[in-house]
């Protein structure tokens, strides 16, 4: 029995803080974990900037109901659910997904979540567990599935190490360098061929 386990940003829709910024207008949300390695340190600034700009959960989450999913994206995952499980598993935030999700037709997702005060503030954010995307395909292991796993970047890495089948999408040519033993698929046409075995 096989599950597909996928990233969501890169692989269903765009980068959500980079469009926040875009959207916006602040710079300064455009760093990324390329810019920050420590993801703490991302975090707590991205965080500092937001109350810095007043924004609220409430206004961010506008902002990203806007943001569109990646052109066939929706037919590709509905026609996919209707040939394997998938989970999207994701270092984003529950609260951040939901309108992806919603334009998505909520396929389930495993990811982080956010804190916020009584008056819609983001206070803290709350980290899954550690290691969060390489504990879902173990996880899935210990109950017999196999893997297949999917991802754009370098916070996918361990997921598609952990999978027995790993593959990249859309990657940046740096990760293509640094693993070439996934596969490297450009699209929905050419993915849908790299998994066929498994679906
Ligand atoms: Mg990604």
């Amino acid at each position: 029995m096989y599950i597909l386990c996928s990233d969501l940003e890169g692989v269903f829709v765009p980068e959500v803080w980079i469009n926040v910024a875009k959207k916006t207008g602040i710079d300064e949300l455009k760093l990324t974990t390329r810019d920050i390695s420590d993801y703490d340190v991302l975090m707590t600034q991205r965080l500092k900037i937001l109350k810095e700009h007043n924004l609220t959960l409430r206004d961010i989450q506008e902002v990203i109901a806007t943001i569109k999913p990646l052109d066939g994206a929706k037919e590709f995952l509905d026609w996919l659910r209707t040939k394997i499980p998938v989970i999207i598993v994701s270092d984003t935030f529950q609260e951040f997904a939901d309108p992806l999700m919603a334009q998505l037709g909520r396929p389930t997702i495993l990811c982080h979540s956010l804190t916020t005060d009584e008056t819609g503030m983001i206070t803290n954010y709350n980290l899954r567990q550690a290691d969060p995307k390489r504990k879902v395909v173990q996880s899935f292991q210990s109950l017999e599935y196999k893997v297949v796993a999917m991802g754009d970047s370098y916070n996918d890495v361990t997921m598609l190490q952990q999978a027995d089948q790993g593959i990249l999408f859309n990657p940046p040519d740096n990760v293509i360098e640094e693993f070439p033993q996934f596969p490297v698929v450009r699209n929905y046409t050419e993915l849908t061929s790299i998994i066929d075995k498994y679906l």
